[in-house]
Formats: structure tokens, C-alpha cells, sequence
């Protein structure tokens, strides 16, 4: 192991340590996992779920349904994400395209491809980006893509595990190369539960931090 991977591999266990190991639960269908992706932009857990059970049950879970529905109908549904101008447009498209390409609205055919991909397929849906193709993969097929949010970006920038600016591309990469693919799943929800209640954007608390003696951000703190 080289010391990037040493590190990314210390990363990897003090988060095990803290919070476990999680275990894998496909919440969703893919199709599901892919709406729901698509109303998660820019708005919090709580607001893209509401949507998308408001959605799903305006709609009696009928996505054939959503996709001859007025627009003005989906937007009403959803408004609670935020977006809705953008994000309904997104979703009547995804299930056209899934209509037209695969005569159901199922991406079941992803099961069996090369990821790489699977995440040009998806990322060729309105709106969808490698975050979100990377979550339907990981989530929904335990297809090893390493999915990076902002919490994810925030953390693996401060700790050094990428550079300072670092694209969400980039960090994804980082991670991918550092580490095996079996770890992803777990970092990814670690990662993200460590950045909500430890490493927090405005006001990370390096004090009670498990990773602080690993991290760039903490030695060099920027206003120090
Ligand atoms: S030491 Fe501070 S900046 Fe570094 S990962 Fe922990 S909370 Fe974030």
C-alpha cells in the first residue's frame, strides 16, 4: 500500500469505528431510486422524499400516469423539492426516454451491463449527473461507482484525500482509485453522516473529529 492508500484506508476504518458498518438495503426500485435522485437536487432528504411520495401517491404509483400527466399537475405534486419548473420537465422526459428505449419504465437491463457504462447510459437522462447515476448503481445494483456529494466533496478536500478544489469528478476518482470496491457503499453513507454531525461546512468541530490527526484542514486551519 502506498500512503495515500494507507490513508484513505485509515479514513475508511475510523468511520467504521465510529459509526459501523451499514448494512445494504435497496430502498428503492431503480426507477424509483432515479426520480427520486432527480428530485433531490439542491434540496434536503426530507423535502426530496416528501415529493416523491406525494408524487407517487397523487399518481396511484402509476409512472405511465406521471408521464401523460400536465406538466402543471407533476409541478403541484412535487413543489415541496424546490425546482419544480426544472425538475418536472426532468422526470416526464426520463420515463419518455425509458418508454421509447426500453418499451417499460425498468432499468433492469442495467443489471448485467459494464459499469462504466451503465453511467453513460444514465447519465444521458435529463438532469442526471454522475452523482446521481453513481447512487442508482451503487444503491440499487451494488455496481461499483463511488457516488460523491457535497458532503463528500467538503470532507476528502479538507482531509487531503483530494486537492484542495477538487471536482466532485475528481473525488469520486480519488476515492475510486485509493480504495477496494467493496468499501464504497459504506464510506459513501459514513462519509455523509460524518459530514451532517462532525464535519459540518461552516463550522466543522475538529475537536471531537475521529479523523483529525489525518486531516490537512485541521493542521492548517484556514484562519489560524
Ligand atoms: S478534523 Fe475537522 S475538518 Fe478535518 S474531517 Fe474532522 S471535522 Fe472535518
Amino acid at each position: 500500500m502506498n500512503p495515500r492508500e494507507e490513508k484513505a484506508a485509515e479514513v475508511y476504518a475510523r468511520l467504521t469505528a465510529a459509526y459501523g458498518t451499514p448494512d445494504w438495503r435497496p430502498q428503492f426500485e431503480p426507477v424509483d431510486e432515479l426520480i427520486l435522485t432527480i428530485l433531490s437536487a439542491n434540496t434536503n432528504d426530507r423535502n426530496s422524499l416528501a415529493a416523491f411520495e406525494t408524487l407517487k401517491a397523487r399518481f396511484d404509483g402509476d409512472w405511465d400516469a406521471v408521464r401523460n400527466a400536465p406538466l402543471a399537475e407533476i409541478k403541484d405534486a412535487i413543489r415541496v423539492a424546490g425546482m419544480y419548473n426544472q425538475k418536472a420537465p426532468r422526470i416526464v422526459e426520463s420515463l419518455e426516454k425509458l418508454c421509447q428505449e426500453v418499451g417499460k419504465y425498468s432499468l433492469d437491463h442495467l443489471a448485467g451491463m459494464p459499469v462504466d457504462e451503465a453511467l453513460n447510459y444514465l447519465q444521458s437522462f435529463p438532469g442526471v449527473g454522475h452523482k446521481t447515476a453513481s447512487i442508482v448503481l451503487l444503491f440499487c445494483f451494488r455496481k461499483p461507482t463511488f457516488p460523491v456529494d457535497t458532503h463528500i466533496q467538503r470532507q476528502s478536500q479538507r482531509l487531503g484525500i483530494s486537492r484542495a478544489k477538487a471536482s466532485p469528478l475528481e473525488v469520486k476518482r480519488e476515492w475510486e482509485t485509493l480504495l477496494p470496491d467493496a468499501d464504497y457503499y459504506s464510506l459513501h453513507l459514513n462519509l455523509i453522516r460524518h459530514g451532517r454531525e462532525v464535519c459540518d461546512a461552516r463550522a466543522p468541530r475538529c475537536d471531537e473529529c475521529v479523523l483529525r490527526s489525518l486531516c490537512e484542514y485541521a493542521k492548517n486551519p484556514p484562519n489560524a
